[in-house]
């Protein structure tokens, strides 16, 4: 499921800003980490775990997380030395409730102040205000290792083993220094890349012949990619079957799951998580939606004016060197199916998560463009963003400019960033707004197909 506004851009895991080289190396390093062993164990055994056995691992972390935080960050050292509460006095689940909700925008204002260890010591990620103020975060190597364990405690629900070979569809930014080859194997992280950028029937024989000689066990990326791939080998009468297909950061429709059901002859595999690292949860065998209770610490907030909406809060209890306490993902749920999980784990349920949707673009050679918002990800100086396509390989960026806005660095980034995500060929206009209209949702979508406005000639007004 989505990594929403900062979220399923997943950010949680959407590594493709990473090229092979820095890929491999940062998945070598997670996976040769000395405390890898221990934190599958422990995971491990908290699968079988009953509520109560649950509860008591959380609670000692969060009681760790705290002490941290008091001590080390200099957010949370201010806020206790002010609110006269003692951190000490923060020992459960419910004394969680005595702290206050940290928004997006207090998050973006002061992210150093988060921090307990030195910037050096630790990965910085970063999210784009597509749908609210930009962030920086921060996550210690074992913290990433751990969220890694995770996952491969996921995929073994499904037979599929840590070491197992995946095939990869995200974006396309190493299609454009690849002289036109669609794939890319990296070395030890047993990966296949396939690059969206030539997910083309013209391609589609080389791509499958590609992925037959890999032999998969698993497909893994974003569902709006992968229903691309799935879509040309269903035209061809083909079919790839795998273990898994694993998605992330984006909503999946109805028919995309159905397609990729079919043609990898496998059930999809969700996971949803955040830039901020807070919570994670994700698809179980039965079919259930699990919070993953050892990374972080899940609260609903009814949402205002809706009955059966409810915002995750999050609070991460792996992340020492960046805690986050209560922070407010601005990710949405719907009700959960009741409980208890045909499974037999002891995770509680979500409801549907309503993460990022956005349109698929077209290039102005008629290619598919999946997830198209890619292009603002890494923009600094915004407010908000949105991303236009007026026709095929015609677009326009809408900005609401934020602290340090320029304009020309702007639209050169995103220029850069078209020209390496979608390809040579394409024209990009900026317009710098005030506002950024709503549909009667509310929910900003990051970006759109329009019509051409009969009005203009379809190129926007380039600033
Ligand atoms: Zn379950």
């Amino acid at each position: 499921m989505p990594d929403t506004r900062a979220g399923w851009r997943l950010g949680v895991l959407s590594q493709m800003s990473l090229p092979s080289a820095g890929l491999s190396l940062k998945y070598r390093l997670r996976r040769a980490h000395p405390r890898r062993i221990s934190l599958r164990r422990q995971l491990e055994r908290l699968d079988r775990a009953d509520a109560g056995r649950i509860r008591e691992f959380q609670e000692r972390r969060l009681r760790h997380l705290v002490r941290v935080a008091a001590a080390r960050s200099p957010f949370y050292r201010e806020y206790f030395r002010t609110s006269g509460i003692d951190p000490r006095s923060i020992r459960t689940v419910e004394d969680l409730g005595r702290l206050p909700l940290i928004s997006r925008h207090e998050l973006a204002e002061r992210p150093d102040d988060f921090r307990t260890l030195p910037r050096w010591l630790m990965w910085s990620v970063h999210s784009s205000g597509t749908t609210g103020s930009p962030i920086t975060c921060y996550r210690t190597i074992t913290s990433s290792v751990f969220e890694l364990a995770v996952l491969e405690r996921q995929w073994s629900w499904f037979g599929v083993s840590a070491d197992s070979r995946r095939v990869v569809l995200r974006g396309s930014d190493f299609a454009t220094g690849q002289r036109g080859r669609p794939t890319i194997a990296v070395p030890g992280a047993r990966q296949l890349l396939v690059s969206s950028y030539y997910l083309t029937p013209d391609r589609v024989d080389v791509i499958v012949a590609e992925i037959r000689r890999f032999r998969p066990a698993a497909i893994e990326g974003w569902p709006s990619s992968i229903a691309l791939l799935a879509a040309l080998l269903r035209d061809r009468g083909l079919r790839i079957p795998v273990r898994a297909v694993i998605t992330s950061s984006e909503m999946i429709a109805p028919g995309q799951r159905t397609l990729m059901q079919e043609v990898f002859d496998a059930p999809v595999v969700d996971h949803y998580g955040q830039t901020e690292r807070v919570a994670m949860a994700g698809t179980c065998e039965a079919g259930g939606y699990h919070v993953f209770p050892a990374y972080g610490i899940v609260e609903l907030l009814p949402v205002e004016g809706s009955t059966e909406r409810w915002e995750i809060v999050g609070t991460s209890l792996q992340n020492c060197g960046f805690p986050l306490l209560r922070y407010r993902t601005g990710d949405e749920v719907l009700p959960a199916a009741p409980g208890p999980c045909p499974c037999g784990r002891a995770f509680p349920l979500l409801g549907v998560v309503d993460g990022r949707v956005e349109d698929t673009f077209t290039a102005a050679d008629g290619r598919p463009l999946p997830l198209p918002s890619s292009i603002v990800d890494d923009l600094s100086g915004l407010r908000e963003a949105q991303v236009a396509q007026l026709r095929p390989g015609v677009f326009e960026l809408r900005v609401v400019p934020g602290t340090g806005f320029s304009a020309a660095r702007t639209h050169a980034h995103a220029r850069r960033n078209v020209a390496r995500l979608f390809g040579p060929g394409q024209e990009l206009a900026l317009r710098v707004v005030e506002r950024l209209p709503r549909p009667p949702s509310g929910k900003l979508k990051a970006a759109v197909v329009e019509s051409t406005h009969p009005a203009s000639d379809g190129k926007g007004s380039p600033c």
